[in-house]
């Protein structure tokens, strides 16, 4: 290779580039000094050869990242130091304090070197993975080995433990084959979708400890997208973004949970999962990522991370039948170990049909409901229980909701409704909530006047006339009621 400056001896490396650096720090201009300390600052020169400069970058993370963003800088300042032939060559370690010298040490050689075509010199990059360190990253316990990271896992929800039913086989028979196999199913990345509260994060918590039981010495690590995100400003506020991406790149089973969170948002933090998610993909690492929308309705996020989480397997969570209800309520009984019969068990799985979230949450109220009450769960019970549970879940304004909103109003206690006071604002509020009630909710007159201080349906009936009347005559009561009507709207 011919020098461009005959001039040019070997040991010049380090002043060539501390001119680089002189003209990329004039160009990037002082509004831009953060990029120039995290990005310029970590790379150090190793050796010229002719015209070709070799510099050490510390992740092939950071490699990406220079020369999707800063190619065009650097092929400018390296030819304006080199000459039209000058050449950059990276070489990529794991470990930022290694020496200068022996450059055989930071370009093996031998077979395990891993190398990546750089668009800008057509040479060889080299990535000696061999060479890892310890990083400091909030999930690290200092100082312990990378199989020490605490993976996050939650140990309750288990494979064993996913109920299986028509709605979630694919999903679940998948999570098995990558538990066994991770990484080098053709299911990678695996992408569970569904609605909420229909068991994506169950089901990836229960891939990763299955991966864990049935792999001990791989690294696993759940993380929700937003942590995630929080943790790489965080790095980038601190000046760690290399330990960031560091740490990512150790891990050998990666589940990103909930990745709608991004949508509209964290350009940044999106990018840099791009690369982390290209990297583990080379290394034939798992990426397991869960979404509350399949990927063709996933607006706001990267199109080239879209185009990614199509590369795998998209296995979509449906609500379970009732049959599987039934199977989900029984386990969660047995796990705790509480009995209740059959038709209580049908009772709750034939009229909670939302989601699992909301079968747990009513089977739990009833449970609690009977052991506060020292009452046997009976039928009777259960449907007391499950129809109050089904309207106020279901609908979003409840008779409690328009008190409270009433009261605010009028500067009273909502506990005032209940009061047997004829004083005249408290009537005001009990009449105001009963005809609000009728109006929004689809309680019937005789539950409106129980709850709204145990009144007769009459009582109700009355109110609501009394109500619309004084709407036309009263001004103070028009705007009041007008004005509560515009705040129950923007529920
Ligand atoms: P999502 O992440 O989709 O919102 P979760 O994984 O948090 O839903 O599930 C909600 C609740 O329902 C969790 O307590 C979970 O254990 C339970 N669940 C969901 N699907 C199943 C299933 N197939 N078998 C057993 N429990 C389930
Ligand atoms: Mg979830």
């Amino acid at each position: 290779m011919e020098y461009s400056n005959p001039k040019m001896i070997e040991e010049d490396y380090k002043r060539v580039w501390a001119e680089c650096l002189e003209v990329i720090k004039d160009t990037l201009g002082p509004e831009n000094k953060k990029a120039f300390d995290t990005w310029f600052v970590p790379i150090v020169p190793l050796q010229l050869d002719g015209s070709t400069l070799i510099v050490q970058v510390p992740s092939p993370f950071f490699y990406e990242w220079i020369e999707d963003h800063y190619i065009d800088l650097l092929k400018r300042v390296i030819r304006m130091q080199l000459g039209p032939n000058g050449m950059l060559k990276y070489s990529i370690v794991m470990d930022q304090t290694i020496p200068t010298e022996p450059l055989k040490t930071t370009l093996p050689s031998h077979n395990n070197r891993h190398t990546v075509q750089n668009p800008m010199s057509d040479l060889p990059v080299n990535i000696n993975k061999d060479n890892t360190r310890e990083i400091p990253n909030p999930f690290v316990i200092p100082g312990i080995q990378k199989t020490r990271i605490n993976s996050q896992l939650s140990p309750n929800y288990t494979l064993e433990n996913f109920v299986e039913g028509d709605c979630n086989r694919l999903a679940r028979s998948a999570g098995y084959a990558v538990a066994e196999k991770p990484g080098t199913t053709s299911f990678n990345p695996l992408l569970l979708h569904s609605n909420v509260g229909l068991g994506k994060t169950h089901l990836a918590n229960a891939i990763g400890l299955k991966t864990k039981e049935l792999h001990p010495d791989k690294v696993v690590l759940y993380v929700t997208s937003e942590q995630f995100m929080a943790q790489y400003a965080e790095a980038g506020r601190t000046g760690t973004t290399n330990d960031f991406i560091h740490f990512y790149e150790q891990i050998d089973v990666l589940i990103i949970d909930d990745i709608q969170f991004w949508s509209g948002k964290g350009q940044k933090t999106q990018e840099a999962f791009f690369h982390i998610f290209n990297h583990l993909h080379q290394r034939n690492c798992q990426i397991i990522i869960t979404s509350d929308k399949a990927p063709g309705e996933l607006q706001g996020l990267e199109p080239r991370l879209i185009s990614r989480l199509k590369w795998g397997l998209n296995a979509d969570l449906q609500a379970p039948d009732v049959e599987t209800r039934k199977a989900i309520l029984r386990q969660k009984l047995q796990n705790d170990g509480i009995e209740m019969s059959d038709e209580v068990i049908e009772y709750i799985a034939y009229n909670i049909n939302t989601n699992v979230r909301e079968l747990e949450g009513a089977l739990i109220s009833l449970i609690a409901q009977s052991s506060l009450n020292r009452k046997q769960i009976t039928l009777e019970l259960t449907k007391q229980m499950i129809d109050k549970y089904v309207q106020s879940s279901t609908r979003e304004i409840t008779i409690d909701y328009i008190q409270k909103v009433v009261c605010d109003s009028l500067d009273l206690p909502v506990e005032s409704i209940q009061q047997t006071s004829r004083k005249r604002e408290i009537v005001q509020a009990r009449q105001l909530s009963m005809y609000f009630a009728k109006k929004i909710t689809k309680s019937s007159l005789a539950v409106i006047g129980m709850q709204c201080g145990n009144k007769d349906h009459a009582t109700v009936l009355h109110a609501c006339k009394q109500i619309e009347n004084l709407r036309q005559t009263d001004r103070y009561i028009r705007n009041l009621v007008d004005e509560l009507e515009k705040k129950f709207k923007e529920c």
